[in-house]
């Protein structure tokens, strides 16, 4: 019987994976897939990534640092109002490359990774959990004391365990221009309804072009209208789910559910890599595979750590639906330079930064 079986080897199971295993933990990774395929991520990360990978693996991983965006209420066309800092607010890295170093270091640290591996069902019992995965066409069960949902944004997981859908699924499209691009500022047009479409420039990597928008709204001509705007051809067209609204409860009594299958994202980016990590050191921490009660602990503790700046999130997000002419007063009042961390809306509303900003 294993300790943890982690379902999905995505950033939240693999940095969950390596901190159990680090533990001394008996810990199996499955991932239906090959780790990092297929591609559906921007890869844009506040400068806090470095502090999850080895340093060896900076240079693989990093394609630009960011220091500012450019918001605009229309296309490419329309007026620009930035928001930026002196020093680097975000970097953009090779989210593929980011998936496999991240699951190397967890084999690394004694954690089993099976890739091609699809976990079909999950059945809870008092003293264990059950699990039935596919590989090969072949099917075994398997045994452990926990089990963790890494599994993403429509988690099996959460269903086979009867758990809480997220509030919300947006649809996210990206597709690349290989010209290169070294710009520091990412472009942001609220011309998609309810959220945003992007450009983002990716050093020799080309130029990435990508929206997300809740999933009634016919994305695909939302996004060629955005490439028309710009004019350019892209490539490599991605598709995926963001989810957005953590569910009242992500545990059972031997399962849990970290990262986009536990909606832990920002809702004003829909970026869920660094928030998923944060949330794996918290359930690595807390939770004790002997002993259920633990699982407790884990809900209170990621809460405590990132429920405030989701719902802080959940507020600047609401600005993206306000009417044009109120968004430009607002964007003309608020841009210039900023002293807030990508990642926690409360570094906007702080003392020091409303100061800066209205001083
Ligand atoms: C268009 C788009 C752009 C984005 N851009 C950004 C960005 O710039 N920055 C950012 O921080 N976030 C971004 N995100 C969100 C980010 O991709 C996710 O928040 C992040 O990948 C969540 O990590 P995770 O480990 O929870 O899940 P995932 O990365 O989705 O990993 C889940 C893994 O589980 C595997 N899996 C699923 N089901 C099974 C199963 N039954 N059995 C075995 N394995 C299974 C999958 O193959 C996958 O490898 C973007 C998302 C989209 C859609």
């Amino acid at each position: 019987m294993h300790d943890f079986v982690v379902v999905g080897a995505g950033p939240a199971g693999s940095r969950f994976a390596r901190r159990t295993a680090e533990a001394g933990h008996d810990v199996v990774v499955f991932e239906k897939g090959d780790v990092g395929t297929p591609l559906a991520c921007s890869g844009h990360v506040s400068t806090d990534i470095w502090e999850y990978v080895p340093e060896t693996a900076r240079s693989r991983l990093f394609q630009t640092e960011v220091h500012g965006a450019r918001f605009h209420v229309g296309g490419p066309d329309s007026s620009a109002y930035r928001f930026y800092k002196h020093e680097a607010v975000s970097n953009v890295i090779d989210r593929v490359e980011l998936d496999r170093t991240l699951a190397a270091c967890a084999e690394d640290a004694g954690a089993a990774v099976h890739e091609g591996h699809t976990v079909t069902h999950v059945e809870e019992h008092n003293d264990r959990v059950v699990l039935t995965v596919s590989a090969d066409g072949e099917t075994q069960t398997v045994e452990t004391r926990m089990v963790a949902g890494c599994d993403g944004p429509t988690s099996r997981v959460r269903r086979s365990l009867g758990l809480e859908e997220p509030s919300e699924l947006l649809h996210g499209v990206l597709a690349f221009d290989d010209e290169p691009d070294h710009g520091d500022d990412v472009d942001v047009h609220l011309t998609a309804p309810r959220f945003f479409a992007w450009r983002i420039p990716r050093g020799d990597a080309g130029v990435e072009y990508g929206l997300a928008a809740p999933p009634g709204d016919d994305v695909s001509a939302l996004f060629d209208r955005l490439t028309d705007a710009y004019d350019v051809e892209t490539e490599h067209f991605c598709s995926g789910a963001i989810p957005i609204g953590p569910p009242s409860s992500v545990t059972t009594r031997r399962a849990f559910l970290i990262g986009d299958a536990a909606a832990q994202t920002k809702p004003f980016t829909g970026g869920g890599i660094l928030y998923g990590m944060t949330a794996a050191d918290v359930a690595a921490a807390t939770i004790d595979p002997t002993d259920p009660s633990t699982l407790g602990a884990y809900e209170t503790e990621w809460r405590d750590e990132l429920e405030r700046e989701i719902r802080l999130g959940r507020f600047v997000r609401a600005c993206y639906s306000l009417p044009e002419p109120v968004q430009r007063v607002g964007l003309r009042a608020l841009s210039g330079e900023i002293g807030v961390h990508m990642d926690r809306p409360s570094s906007f509303f702080s003392r020091e930064h409303l100061r800066r900003l209205f001083g």
